[in-house]
């Protein structure tokens, strides 16, 4: 069987308008050649610092930001140039949640209304009964109360509102969810509550997540693989388990050693990265890491890694690895 989610050399550039002087200055490359799947069921993580690319491309999967160059398959289909109706009919099978519940939810309309338009526009319900009958259940599914659906989204915290957007997302029966950052808005006793939730959720209805986070903790938890990007580019891909434990570019190394361990006898040492992410209008030569690789050599200034196959299913982009 196909995978669910085919992204084949996806490339997304924002053309930069010109200046005063006539001169174009180029375009910005949030994503820059990237190469993935989502299988059904499956829950794949994306990672990596902001600016990378990975809301970009978690947009550009879903056609809400139009594509420069390569390809996505659905379900089989090529979906990539799929006019705007077609595109609808398909909609219903892949949804986004957002990192701000708030501002995706309307203000002037009950929760049970927001979720309610999801199920008209789709007409997956037949009459106001059952309707309300559906909207309650898709509020217990996600842990709020049925009666729920009468309140306004200001009556809700933070955690609440975004089980509210993931009831949304899955009134329409989504087969693809993805989520972009969905935690990093809420206070950190809350993440663990949402996070849990969609691990649930995903197992339940064997739904297929692409998990956008900055967070490796919280992606090694929920997903089976991990995909690190880099500047528009995946650095790294592999089973989350291996990544996590053996991470094999000098990236993921300082990505995990920034992340916070429990067992006080640990060694982990942590990497600090110098300087920001440089800028995807004029990305480095070579491999666009060596500016700020701690074990860069000389040809990293000028020759740029491939992606290439190391085991089954774990992939890297670096001359040392
Ligand atoms: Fe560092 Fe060179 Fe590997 Fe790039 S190719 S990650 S600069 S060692």
């Amino acid at each position: 069987m196909p995978p669910l989610l085919e992204v084949d050399r996806l490339q997304v550039h924002f053309p930069i308008h010109q200046t005063a002087l006539g001169r174009s200055p180029g375009s910005v490359k949030a994503v820059d050649g990237v190469t993935v799947h989502v299988n059904e069921g499956e829950a794949v993580g994306l990672v990596g610092e902001s600016g990378c690319g990975k809301t970009t491309l978690g947009r550009a999967v879903l056609r809400l930001v139009e594509p420069t160059d390569g390809q996505i398959r659905f379900a089989g289909e090529d979906i990539t140039r799929l006019p705007p109706r077609e595109l609808r009919s398909r909609r219903r099978q892949f949804q986004m949640i957002f990192q701000d519940p708030f501002s995706s939810l309307n203000p002037r309309m009950t929760i049970g209304e927001s979720i309610g338009e999801a199920l008209d526009i789709h007409h997956l319900s037949s009459d106001r009964e059952s309707r309300r009958v559906r909207i309650g259940k898709l509020l217990e599914s996600v842990g709020l109360r049925a009666e729920y659906a009468d309140r306004f989204p200001h009556e809700f915290s933070g955690g609440q509102r975004q089980r509210v957007g993931i009831a949304r997302a899955l009134a329409v029966e989504p087969r693809l969810i993805v989520c972009d950052e969905p935690v990093s808005a809420l206070d950190v006793s809350v993440q663990a509550q949402v996070i849990n939730l969609l691990q649930d959720l995903q197992q339940q209805r064997q739904l297929a997540l692409l998990f956008i986070s900055h967070d490796l903790a919280v992606v090694e938890h929920l997903c089976a693989r991990i995909a690190v990007m880099y500047l528009g580019r995946i650095v790294e891909l592999g089973p989350a388990r291996d990544l996590c434990r053996r991470p094999r570019h000098p990236y993921t190394q300082a990505l995990l050693s920034a992340v916070p361990v429990v067992d006080p006898d640990s060694k982990r040492s942590r990497i600090i990265l110098g300087g920001d992410v440089p800028s995807p209008i004029h990305p480095p030569s070579g491999c666009p890491f060596h500016p700020r690789c701690p074990v860069a050599e000389a040809r990293c200034r000028t020759e740029a890694p491939p992606l290439r196959d190391l085991e089954p299913g774990q992939q890297v982009a670096c001359h040392l690895a």
